[in-house]
């Protein structure tokens, strides 16, 4: 077990110097000034598998530092090991929870789970002080769960972030594996009611995922920044000096010759300019993308049709799109994402000219974490709409991100998608990701419609506000530690004074 420090700690007063966000401090403030002293100075530490890379490690110094800002004494521990065939097993484990891999665990990958996290423990357990309030994040140290509730009488909270929102033979059976450890903790918190298995219900929580609207995924540019960001991506082009050079790795489209060439060959896409529905995801078949692209191509088919308004037959004629992934690079490690990517460029290669110019492929490079998520900013800022027709979504970030800036959304209805977006209301659902004209058709009626998708964007502003940004996620974090703490019936072992 690995204790690791938060290099620059976020601070609540950044977010203050902003009118639209501080009144999520405020509420927070609000809320911890009762809350806090109910935690009585019990100490919260957050265990997880790694201090980098992936969605939890991403996030885990924002919610710490915020905590910590709070008034909660809150530590981050990292399980560690030395064995690859443990990262091996909890892979897999992570796959038969999204119903992918082969359905079985044996005695020997038990021994083994069990071994590992027991020579965490043995470290833990050194740091930990009676009272202390231990958070198990993910299944890689879901053992820790039962052996700091068993052995040491620390009440546990187990955060379980994926799920699947339906039972078959290989989630049964990762549950079933799981069971005997996490059903000993004292509460557990899911991202979505649907993937709480049935062993867990009644005694679960939900906290969504949350976006940080000061991060560079989020933060608001100036018109100047953001054209800047776009010309520096190649996304754009200089029409007028701008004052950083370009970036050392450019946003890479496909060109007709098969080659990946900057993305602002062999001409501008003109994001600035013209309507714009993008998507940007990884490439992985579940985000939809192959039925999307044929339905953006049957939304092109649309212009000219009899009964069109003058504008709405211009603006299906000059609207163009974006599918964006990472780069085919970074996807070296990930064949399915380069398999996806392959099939899809062969799809656009066949493609008239006319269309390849209003359909962008584009691969997004990962050299820079900054640079990438300026990128993804940039195009969903420049978007009149943005897709995202997944299959299946464990929650969506792509989503909220689009909702917080104030875009229209056209979701699929997977299980993710479905929390965040009311049909109608904040977004659209489309019924079936996997038919194009029906896609095609949802597409049609949000584009020619710009004061609905006003309507639309603005509630789904107002809803990430209220419930996706980090203050509602650390006020929920907030209200579960203190009923954790303050449960009657749990047995606590005494507690000494810190120090
Ligand atoms: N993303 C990115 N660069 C890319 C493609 C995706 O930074 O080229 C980001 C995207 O903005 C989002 C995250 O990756 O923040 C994907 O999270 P999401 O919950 O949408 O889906 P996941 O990839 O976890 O299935």
């Amino acid at each position: 077990m690995r204790v690791i420090e938060i290099p620059e700690p976020t601070r609540l007063a950044d977010y203050e110097s902003w009118p639209d966000l501080s009144l999520g401090v405020r509420l927070l403030r609000d809320e911890a000034s009762r809350l806090v002293p109910l935690l009585d100075g019990r100490r919260v530490w957050m265990i997880n598998s790694t201090a980098s890379g992936g969605g939890v490690a991403e996030m885990m110094p924002r919610l710490i530092s915020l905590l910590r800002e709070v008034g909660v004494d809150t530590r981050w521990g990292v399980l560690e090991s030395g064995e690859p065939g443990f990262f091996e097993l909890t892979k897999r484990i992570h796959d038969l929870i999204h119903d992918s891999g082969k359905p079985e665990l044996s005695a020997s990958e038990r021994e083994l789970f069990v071994r590992i996290n027991r020579e965490n423990f043995d470290a833990l357990r050194s740091f930990l002080l009676p009272g202390d309030l231990v958070v198990i994040h993910d299944p890689q140290p879901a053992p820790l769960a039962a052996m700091v509730r068993t052995e040491l009488g620390n009440r546990v909270i187990w955060r379980c972030h994926i799920g699947l929102d339906r039972e078959t033979e290989r989630t049964r059976l990762v549950w079933e594996f799981l069971r005997e450890f996490v059903s000993l903790a004292d509460h557990a918190i899911f991202s979505v009611p649907d993937y709480i298995p049935r062993f867990l219900r009644g005694r679960s929580s939900i906290i969504h995922p949350a976006i940080d609207p000061l991060s560079p995924k989020n933060r608001y540019f100036s018109p100047r920044k953001l054209q800047g960001i776009l010309c520096n991506s190649r996304l754009a082009t200089e029409h007028a000096p701008v004052l950083h050079p370009p970036y050392r790795h450019p946003a890479l489209r496909l060109a007709a010759s098969g080659e990946w060439l900057p993305a602002n060959e062999p001409e501008e896409i003109g994001l600035l300019f013209r309507p714009m529905v993008t998507q940007v995801s990884r490439w992985d078949r579940l985000k939809g993308f192959e039925p999307l692209l044929d339905a953006l191509i049957l939304l092109k088919q649309k212009a000219g049709r009899r009964g069109l308004s003058r504008e709405h037959d211009r603006r299906l004629k000059i609207v163009r799109f974006i599918l964006a992934g990472p780069n085919p690079g970074s996807v070296a490690d990930d064949p399915g994402g380069k398999e996806l990517l392959e099939s899809l460029s062969r799809r656009w290669l066949e493609l008239e000219p006319a269309l390849q110019a209003d359909i962008a492929l584009l691969a997004l490079p990962m050299a820079s974490r900054s640079e990438n998520a300026y990128m993804v900013n940039a195009i969903q800022r420049c978007s009149s709409i943005v897709v995202q027709n997944s299959i299946e979504e464990g929650f969506g970030l792509t989503v909220t991100e689009a909702m917080w800036k104030r875009v229209a959304v056209l979701g699929s209805r997977a299980a993710g998608i479905r929390q965040q977006i009311r049909d109608g209301v904040d977004g659209m659902l489309i019924g079936d990701p996997t038919n194009p004209a029906e896609l095609a058709d949802a597409l049609d009626q949000l584009l020619v419609d710009p004061s609905r998708r006003g309507h639309l964007a603005g509630n789904a502003q107002r809803r990430v506000f209220d419930e996706f940004l980090i203050f509602s996620q650390v006020r929920s974090w907030l209200r579960t530690l203190v009923s954790v703490a303050r449960a009657n019936g749990l047995a606590d072992r005494p507690r000494r004074p810190a120090g």
